[in-house]
């Protein structure tokens, strides 16, 4: 076997967490389907992507399998956690998620001497229009924004979202679908859907990476 070389470190952050679960729709939480999500284009990533390490990142009361939704922990190689108070204040809680990811950055820099790059996933699109909606908050995330959405998918610069903005690293928002839409909610309860979703998505993370 040729041993691969690594060219991009992929985070896969599951958004929203217990503290925050997000948006509710069909008995469902917003936070139930990011881990969904999140776990699914780490899988694909895993598959088919052998030069892309994709890391899996969670935030408080966000670590525990998602039955309900058809998905299960195993099968990921690397979960790391990025502890958040259980505080209100909004602002607190994303600085020390900031401060999560560039610990976390750093120690993957030196292991990998890969670049990194962040990849945030959310189920709730309302904002924007129906289907994947990217999401992007600094020039040096534009690329990785473009890669992700293809050539059909709406692009967004929110320079007011706090994460986005101050990222140590190439980040991005990816909201998959609208929960509150009762159609995509059964769609994308659908374990073949979120993987058909997952390995597009991962396909175009590659071609980032390669471009
Ligand atoms: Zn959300």
């Amino acid at each position: 076997m040729v041993p691969t070389k690594t060219r991009l470190v992929c985070f896969v952050l599951a958004g929203h967490s217990g503290i925050d679960p997000g948006t509710s729709a069909g008995g469902y939480t917003e936070a139930e389907f990011t881990y969904a999500l999140a776990l699914d284009l780490v899988r694909a990533l895993e598959r088919h992507q052998p030069h892309i390490e994709p890391v899996l990142l969670t935030t408080a009361g966000h670590a525990g399998p998602t039955s309900r939704v058809g998905v299960l922990k195993k099968h990921c190689k690397n979960h790391r956690f990025l502890e958040m108070p259980a505080s209100p204040d909004n602002i607190a809680r994303i600085d020390q998620k900031l401060d999560g990811l560039r610990v976390i950055k750093a120690l993957y820099r030196q292991t990998h001497k890969a670049d990194c790059v962040l990849i945030e996933v959310h189920a709730d699109a309302r904002k924007g229009p129906d289907g994947l909606h990217v999401l992007y908050g600094a020039q040096r995330s534009e690329a990785l924004a473009g890669c992700i959405a293809g050539g059909h998918s709406k692009v967004t610069l929110r320079d007011d979202l706090r994460l986005l903005r101050l990222a140590p690293l190439p980040a991005v928002i990816i909201e998959a679908f609208n929960m509150t839409s009762p159609k995509a909610l059964k769609t994308f309860l659908r374990k073949s859907h979120r993987a058909a979703f997952a390995k597009q998505v991962a396909q175009r993370i590659c071609d980032f990476a390669t471009r």
